[in-house]
């Protein structure tokens, strides 16, 4: 009877022990207490993706899946989000580790420029760029848009708020020589929206600065039918003329449902982060990325032109130190 009284007690104690250590978070954790340090073992990030029918989103995904996969102790969460403004505003103010944004937002942003004036957002650095983004001006088929001078008296959807769309959407009316109360609606609305209300006819006009073949044109024109109106010529000029972040893109024809060959003028995405995380971080995460392309390739048609190559094309901030020992090995630099 005593025995087993002893060996019950022994039992609870180390029941006691057992439950002890996977509430603290085991040995090392207490250990590390001890020392006086509290470090979480995962280093958790988080970067700001874009439209959830956009391209930014998915490939901000492919990254986080490539983090999951071939980074210890370091996870990567992806949030949607308006895009390119909003994100330079939460790298800021230190709620985005990493974001997707446009060269010429990011460029803005970092110089307090346009939407940053006062307000500088000196701690975003480059990492790599990832493609053109050309700005798409979506017109509802027979809405006689042929040019942007044409958007006078239309209802257009000027780009989701915080967008880099919207800041090029305001350029080209201001290229044309329009402004907003020159139009007989100028909305706001997140992109998904904005194709929806061009489908029912509700708008006769969207901008989106999105990668060719983003679902959330290719879904409406399969819909509805739609013209990719040219911004080229005197437009393309004037816009490169206020601007150095604009070069001519074509999208070729076919790119979507039954819409001809069309010019306009794009900016480059690029990958930023925090000047404030670590270099072996950053390098870390930039050296598995490009260590694992295929996974950028694979998540979206335009994730194809993500090349080291490329890597420095169109950017316009400083690099992070970590991406700069990365991309001088592979023999780059800015
Ligand atoms: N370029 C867009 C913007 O910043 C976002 C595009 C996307 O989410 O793919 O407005």
């Amino acid at each position: 009877m005593k025995q087993n009284g002893i060996s019950r007690s022994k039992v609870v104690l180390i029941l006691l022990i057992a439950v002890l250590l996977v509430f603290s978070g085991g040995v090392g954790s207490l250990l590390a207490r001890g020392r006086g340090e509290d470090e979480p073992s995962v280093r958790r990030l988080n970067m700001g993706g874009g439209w959830v029918t956009g391209v930014y989103y998915p490939l901000a995904g492919s990254m986080s899946r490539i983090v999951h996969l071939h980074m210890d102790g370091v996870s990567l969460t992806v949030e949607s989000s308006g895009a390119s403004v909003v994100n330079s505003n939460l790298i800021g103010s230190g709620d985005l580790d990493l974001a997707i944004v446009q060269n010429d937002v990011a460029s803005h942003a970092f110089n307090g420029r346009n939407a940053f004036d006062g307000n500088a957002i000196s701690n975003m650095r480059g990492l790599f760029s990832l493609y053109p983004e050309p700005v798409q001006l979506i017109a509802r088929a027979g809405s006689g848009i042929n040019s942007p001078s044409d958007l006078r008296g239309k209802r257009v959807a000027l780009g989701p708020l915080g967008s880099g769309a919207e800041v090029n959407s305001l350029k080209v009316l201001e290229a044309a020589g329009l402004t907003e109360g020159d139009l007989t609606a100028a909305e706001r609305l997140e992109a998904g929206e904005a194709a929806d209300y061009l489908r029912d006819g509700r708008l006769d006009a969207a901008f989106f600065t999105v990668a060719i073949g983003a679902a959330v044109i290719s879904d409406l024109a399969v819909s509805q039918r739609v013209e990719v109106v040219n911004i080229d010529g005197r437009y393309a000029e004037r816009l490169m003329q206020m601007e150095d972040f604009y070069a001519p893109v074509t999208i070729p024809e076919g790119t979507y449902t039954q819409v001809p060959q069309a010019q306009t003028v794009g900016v480059v995405s690029i990958v930023v982060a925090r000047e404030d995380l670590p270099e072996q971080l950053v390098y870390d995460f930039v050296k598995a990325v490009f260590d694992n392309i295929n996974v950028v390739h694979s998540a979206h048609a335009a994730g194809r032109m993500v090349t080291i190559q490329s890597a420095l094309d169109g950017m316009t901030v400083p690099l992070h130190p970590g991406a700069e020992r990365y991309l001088a090995e592979q023999g780059l630099r800015l």
